[in-house]
């Protein structure tokens, strides 16, 4: 039979429990604050760079018609050598999903945040570089 009293008594020790499980919780959350992408993550983004650059190739390919076929402008040229630019920086971020280096500044070795890897997933840099 409870008495109020255990009630309590029980009701005290879930919350002290609870706490507990909170604190940890939070503690295991900033612990584990992103020092390295997940091999998940990864995978998403070797997707996303692999769209990336069929779509470029296929950009390319459209576009070298269009110059075969007529009168090969500049602006065409141009847009080529643009995509085929494009294509390298995407095959290097996928080289550096291979070797492990994918996610960290080339230049200061530091992570890259991960909105600005959604923005621009083949950036070789961190903002801080990017912009300094
Ligand atoms: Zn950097």
């Amino acid at each position: 039979m409870l008495t109020t009293k255990t009630l309590r008594q029980i009701r005290h020790a879930v919350r002290k429990l609870n706490s507990k499980a909170s604190t940890h919780m939070k503690r295991q959350r900033g612990d584990s604050s992103p020092r390295q992408y997940t091999p998940e993550e990864l995978r998403e983004f070797a997707q996303i760079l692999a769209r990336m650059k069929e779509d470029s190739l296929q950009q390319v390919q459209i576009l070298r018609e269009s110059v075969i076929g007529g009168n090969p402008d500049d602006h065409a040229v141009m847009l080529i050598q643009r995509e085929l630019r494009l294509v390298g920086y995407l095959d290097a971020a996928l080289a550096r999903i291979e070797n492990g280096k994918y996610g960290f500044c080339l230049s200061c070795g530091e992570l890259i945040d991960r909105g600005r890897l959604e923005a621009v997933p083949h950036t070789p840099l961190c903002l801080k570089c990017k912009s300094g």
